[in-house]
């Protein structure tokens, strides 16, 4: 990562430029036109999938559960009807910058941020935002306070998010009409690892087994599942079940799970989710099992090992993922999906691949309500969706727009894959707490567009080591300006993106974990955080409900 001595611009001085949408002029989103086309072929169904079958005994504790859900949307719906509300469920995978987001969004909706491009906000409609009690006993609050001292005052970043939390806003607002309304935002923050495990939903113990196994054997994961799969080989299904046996095996497949999560290698698809974001279920016996080697589907003999891990991985399904669908996220109203694009980026060909892969999987989890048997139990009413690519602010403003294009084109392209006709997509790249600023700076005579932040203590680059008060400036590198060029590079072989003047295999792009900005004293009370197309992302979410 290139460092030099940083001269400033006029840019660099204070806010992001902020790229204001011409909604005037827009037209359909690909998605959306991709949505009509297909209804206008296939009329209001699409082709059905074919889907497990339920026993006579699921089909009536399926009516039953349906008959629940449909009592509690009508009285959600009366009580909306009265008090409007919006559950926006925040998501994305583990340090793709959710807490961050949550933490950012609140404080400038109860402070009344710099957000010209949110309409409501911008145009002196919102009179004020304040917390109030969260509907959900059962769920814990999001903790707003600790995080915004965080960020505000310590300069540090908060706690990641670990499991699901909730914040209710209450938004005091003037419609366009010029009448006092009030809306509830109920925010929603969940890890998107829960929300990949949607398909274990589909499948036998034995397809997962095998599907986890083949994706296993690719590279670079092949790599990092050596200790498990050496110990997978010791194994014998039809043997007597052996909790410490299931043990061990648990805990080598959770190693090779976290060790593809690294920044190295950053991959994205590593069901099942709590595995990696378990939640308060550590150590419970639902997360002991493993995948095994069959040979067959005959039903495994009684007590074995085999007969063990499937009776855990069925229980994991009815005791932690279909809850997690029916009581959280087929309640929602709105969602963003905080994607680390520039993680996998970093990480090269197949980290791209991977996270593809994902966002499929993810837009397949708002597809269920489409077609599925399944779905009628976990149906999302989600009727808007952003993926945003996140830290933004480690890219010059020159970049922002090319990260997005490449969030565009890889979220077309799952949709594609997903066949999805579902909710209105928009793509952005934010950063929800900007962190850096720009300048030129010269290097080898050459004027390269940086940034400029103060590198964390213990980040270090080459031989220097940071001691958290040191500004540095940093070439980020140039994404492509062809969005394509991700993914023909991502089927070449060796190497990710790379910047004229780097050598072969060297990263360029990565970044340095950069502290959250200083903040005027002057203000110190609540001084506005700068961001990166926040209010945008605001606006597609929000905009039309506050009108
Ligand atoms: P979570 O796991 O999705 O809750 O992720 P966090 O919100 O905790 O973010 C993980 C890390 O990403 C933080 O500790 C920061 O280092 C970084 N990060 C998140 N959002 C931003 C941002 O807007 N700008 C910058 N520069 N870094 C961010």
């Amino acid at each position: 990562m290139g460092r030099a001595e940083a001269r400033h611009t006029g840019e660099s001085a204070g806010f992001p430029r902020l790229y204001h949408e011409q909604r005037g002029k827009r037209t359909d989103s690909p998605f959306n036109r991709r949505r009509k086309s297909l209804s206008a072929r296939h009329g209001s169904r699409l082709p059905a999938r074919i889907d497990f079958v339920p026993a006579v005994i699921e089909s009536v504790a399926h009516a039953v559960e349906q008959a629940r859900l449909a009592t509690r949307a009508l009285v959600e719906f009366g009580t909306h009807l009265f008090d409007p509300t919006v559950r926006l469920g925040i998501t994305g995978l583990s340090r793709a910058g959710k807490t961050v987001f949550i933490t950012a969004l609140v404080h400038g909706l109860m402070r009344g941020g710099c957000f010209p491009v949110f309409e409501a906000l911008g145009s002196g409609r919102i009179a004020g935002a304040r917390l109030s009690p969260q509907p959900d006993d059962a769920v814990p609050r999001f903790d707003y306070e600790t995080h915004a001292r965080s960020l505000l005052i310590e300069r540090r970043w908060p706690d990641s998010t670990r499991q699901i939390s909730e914040l209710r806003v209450i938004i005091d607002y003037q419609s366009q009409s010029g009448a006092t309304r009030t809306l509830t935002l109920d925010l929603i923050d969940y890890p998107g690892e829960w929300l990949l495990d949607l398909p274990l939903l589909r499948q036998s113990y034995e397809d997962w087994s095998a599907e986890s196994l083949t994706l296993s054997r690719e590279q670079p994961r092949a790599q990092l599942a050596q200790a498990w799969h050496s110990h997978l080989a010791t194994l014998d299904p039809s043997a007597p079940a052996d909790e410490q046996t299931a043990m061990t095996a648990a805990r080598l497949f959770t190693d090779y799970l976290k060790a593809c999560r690294d920044d190295r290698f950053a991959m994205s698809l590593l069901p099942p989710g709590r595995f990696l974001m378990p939640g308060d279920l550590a150590g419970s016996p639902a997360l002991t099992f493993a995948p095994l080697e069959l040979s067959g589907t005959d039903p495994p003999p009684d007590c074995s090992l085999w007969a063990m891990m499937r009776r855990r991985y069925d229980a994991y399904k009815s005791v932690v993922v279909r809850p997690f669908f029916r009581e959280h996220f087929a309640r929602l109203d709105r969602q963003i999906v905080l994607v680390d694009a520039l993680a996998a980026l970093n990480a090269g060909p197949a980290a791209v691949r991977d996270l593809e892969r994902a966002l499929t999987a993810i837009l397949d989890c708002f597809q269920i309500g489409q077609r599925t048997l399944l779905s009628a139990l976990v149906r999302p009413r989600v009727d808007k969706i952003l993926f945003a690519a996140t830290k933004a602010d480690h890219l010059h403003h020159a970049s922002h727009d090319r990260l997005e294009a490449i969030l565009r084109r890889m979220t077309e392209r799952a949709a594609e894959r997903a066949d999805f006709t579902g909710a209105e997509i928009d793509v952005i790249a934010l950063a929800a707490v900007r962190a850096t600023r720009e300048a030129q700076v010269r290097r080898n005579g050459e004027m390269l567009p940086s940034i400029i932040g103060v590198p964390a203590a213990g980040e270090s680059s080459g031989r220097r080591l940071f001691d958290g008060e040191t500004e540095v400036a940093v070439f980020p590198g140039d994404l492509p300006a062809d969005p394509d060029t991700v993914f023909r590079r991502a089927l070449d072989k060796p190497g990710g993106i790379r910047t004229a003047g780097r050598s072969p295999g060297e990263a360029d792009l990565r970044f340095l974990r950069v502290r959250p900005p200083a903040l005027p004293p002057a203000d110190a009370e609540a001084p506005a955080l700068p961001h990166i197309r926040l209010d945008r992302a605001l606006q597609f979410l929000l905009g039309d409900r506050l009108r």
